[in-house]
C-alpha cells in the first residue's frame, strides 16, 4: 500500500471548535500509526468568511495538543503550496480538463436572474428551485446559449461562473470505513458551482484537486461533509482519478451535553465550559470565548477525552497517552452515531492526568496559579501543594482557589463546626498547644503529628476534638488534605499565629 498522507483541512473562519480539533488528532494518529503524513491545508477561499488570526490560531492549537502537521504553510513540503489562496492558477488549470471533456459549463446567469427566477418558481408553488439537468437550459448558461454568443460573452469578459454537469440517472456508491456502502442518486444533487464569479474555486472543487495533487490517501472529517461526497466522487470520475481515490471516513458528530443536537458554540456559553481549545477574542464582535487551555485543562487530558469521543480502544483502558492512542487507534472503531460531550468526563480526565504527574512537574504550573493570583510562592512549596491538592481538584486554578491558605489566612470559617466542636473551657488546652507548636523544632508532618497526639493524650482529648479545631483555624474548613501536612507547607510561626487568632474568633462565633 502507498503511503498513508492525511489532511486536516480547516477553513480559517474562526477559533477552532473542539470537532474540528478532534478531526485533526484523528487524521494525525492514523498518520502516525502507519509511519504517513500528516498535512495541514488551509482551505481560505471563501473570502467573505475570512477572519484574521484563525490561521494562528489552529497552529498554536494543533501545537498545544501535541499534533502538529508535518507539512504546512508554516512548514511547507513537497506539495505546496499549503494554502488554497495561493494556488488559484492550479485550479484554473484543472477546471480546464473538465471544461474540455464537457463535465463543466459556464453559467452566465447574474445574482439578480437568479433571484428572479427563484422568485417567480415559488409563485408556481415550487420552493426549492435547483439549477440542474432540468432547468439548466432555460437558463444562460454555454449548454443553453449558442456557441457564437458564448464566445463573444467570454471575450466581454462577462462575469460567469463554471458549473459542473451532473447528469440525471446514475448512482454514485462509495465506501466509508464508518459507515460502510453509502448510495446517493445522481438526481439528488444539483450543478454546483466549481468556480466563483471572483475567480477563486468553491470549496468541493479545490478540496477535490488538492487531496488528488496532495496524494492524499484517507479523508477523515465530519458527518455534516457526507452529503458532498457524492459530489466529490463525481468529480474525481470526471477528471479521470477514480482509481486513486481516497478512503473516506466521516466521523460522528459532537453532541451537546444533553445528547440532544448538535455542540455549538452557544452550549459552552450555556452551560459553562469551553468548546475550543484556546481562549479565542473576538475583537469585531467583542466576544471572548473560553478555552481549555486557560480553564487549566493539561493537553494530554484534552487530546485523551477528545479521543474517546467517537472512537474507544475495545478495552476497558481509559488512560491513554498521545504514544498509546497512536498505538491503539484504529479507523475501523470509529463509532456511527453522535458522541455526547461531557464535560464532567473531561475534567476526570484531567484530574487523572493530574494525579499521573510526579509533584515536582507540577510545581510550576502550581507556581503560575499563585501568580496569577499576586502570590510568589517557591518550587518545594509548589510542589508539596500540588502532592496535597492534586487528587482534590480537576483544573489548574483550583490549586488557587483550593489552596490559597497555603498562602494566606483565613477569615472565613467553618461556623457550623465551630460551634458543635468549640469548647470555651478547652480554651487554656488550646493555648497551650499553641505554645507546645511554637516550640516545635522540627517542623515537618510527622514530628509535627507527634506533638499533637502527645498534647492530647496529656489533655484526655482525642482527635474528633483537637483535628477539626486546627483545620479549620488553618484553612477555614474540615475539608483538605492531610492536617500535619497542611501545617508543615503553612509554616510554624504562621500556623501558630493561625490557631491563636482562629481561637478568639472561634470564642465570637460561639458567643453569637
Ligand atoms: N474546509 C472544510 C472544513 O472547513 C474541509 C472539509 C474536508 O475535510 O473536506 O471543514
Amino acid at each position: 500500500m502507498s503511503t498513508v498522507r492525511v489532511r486536516f483541512a480547516p477553513s480559517p473562519t474562526g477559533p477552532l471548535h473542539v470537532g474540528g480539533l478532534r478531526t485533526a488528532l484523528y487524521n494525525y494518529l492514523l498518520a502516525r500509526k502507519t509511519g504517513g503524513f500528516f498535512v495541514l491545508r488551509i482551505e481560505d477561499t471563501d473570502q467573505k468568511r475570512y477572519v484574521a488570526g484563525a490561521e494562528e490560531y489552529i497552529m498554536e492549537a494543533l501545537e498545544w495538543c501535541g499534533i502538529s502537521p508535518d507539512e504546512s504553510p508554516q512548514k511547507g513540503g513537497n506539495y505546496g503550496p499549503y494554502r488554497q489562496s495561493e494556488r488559484r492558477d492550479i485550479y484554473a488549470e484543472y477546471l480546464k480538463k473538465l471544461l474540455a471533456n464537457g463535465t463543466a459549463y459556464h453559467a452566465f446567469d447574474t445574482e439578480a436572474e437568479l433571484n428572479d427566477r427563484r422568485a417567480a418558481e415559488k409563485e408556481k408553488g415550487n420552493h426549492n428551485f435547483r439549477y440542474d439537468a432540468s432547468t439548466r437550459m432555460s437558463m444562460r448558461n454555454s449548454l443553453s446559449l449558442k456557441k457564437s454568443e458564448v464566445e463573444q460573452l467570454l471575450v466581454d469578459g462577462t462575469p460567469h461562473v463554471i458549473r459542473f454537469r451532473i447528469d440525471p440517472g446514475n448512482t454514485v456508491n462509495f465506501k466509508d470505513s464508518v459507515r460502510e456502502s453509502v448510495s446517493f442518486q445522481t438526481e439528488e444533487l444539483g450543478d454546483q458551482v466549481l468556480m466563483k464569479a471572483d475567480g477563486l474555486p468553491t470549496y468541493h472543487l479545490a478540496n477535490i484537486v488538492d487531496d488528488h495533487l496532495m496524494e492524499i490517501t484517507h479523508v477523515i472529517r465530519g458527518e455534516e461533509w457526507l452529503p458532498s461526497t457524492a459530489l466529490h466522487v463525481l468529480l474525481y470520475r470526471a477528471f479521470g482519478w477514480e482509481d486513486s481515490m481516497p478512503a473516506f471516513a466521516h466521523l460522528p458528530l459532537l453532541l451537546n451535553p444533553n445528547g440532544k443536537g448538535k455542540l455549538s458554540k452557544r452550549d459552552g456559553a450555556k452551560f459553562g465550559f469551553p468548546v475550543f481549545p484556546l481562549r479565542w477574542e473576538d475583537a469585531a464582535k467583542q466576544e471572548v470565548s473560553a478555552g481549555f487551555r486557560e480553564e487549566g485543562f493539561l493537553p494530554g487530558a484534552l487530546v485523551n477525552f477528545l479521543a474517546f469521543l467517537g472512537w474507544n480502544p475495545g478495552t476497558e483502558q481509559e488512560i491513554f497517552s498521545l504514544e498509546e492512542l497512536i498505538e491503539a487507534f484504529d479507523i475501523e472503531r470509529i463509532n456511527k452515531s453522535g458522541a455526547r460531550f461531557d464535560i464532567e468526563k473531561g475534567r476526570w480526565f484531567n484530574q487523572q492526568y493530574l494525579m499521573a504527574h510526579m509533584d515536582e512537574e507540577l510545581a510550576p504550573l502550581v507556581q503560575n496559579e499563585f501568580n496569577k493570583e499576586g502570590y510568589d510562592i517557591g518550587t518545594d512549596t509548589a510542589a508539596a501543594i500540588a502532592g496535597l491538592l492534586k487528587e482534590r481538584i480537576h483544573v489548574l486554578p483550583e490549586f488557587f482557589s483550593s489552596g490559597s491558605y497555603f498562602v494566606k489566612a483565613v477569615t472565613d470559617y467553618d461556623e457550623k463546626t465551630i460551634r458543635k466542636k468549640w469548647k470555651t473551657a478547652n480554651r487554656d488546652k488550646f493555648d497551650q498547644l499553641a505554645d507546645v507548636l511554637a516550640g516545635q523544632d522540627d517542623w515537618s508532618a510527622a514530628p509535627i503529628k507527634a506533638a499533637v497526639v502527645a498534647f492530647m493524650e496529656a489533655n484526655e482529648l482525642g482527635f474528633g476534638a483537637v483535628l477539626p479545631i486546627i483545620r479549620v483555624a488553618i484553612s477555614g474548613s474540615v475539608q483538605g488534605p492531610d492536617a500535619f501536612e497542611m501545617l508543615e507547607v503553612v509554616g510554624r510561626e504562621e500556623s501558630v499565629a493561625r490557631l491563636r487568632n482562629g481561637y478568639d474568633a472561634f470564642e465570637k462565633i460561639k458567643a453569637q
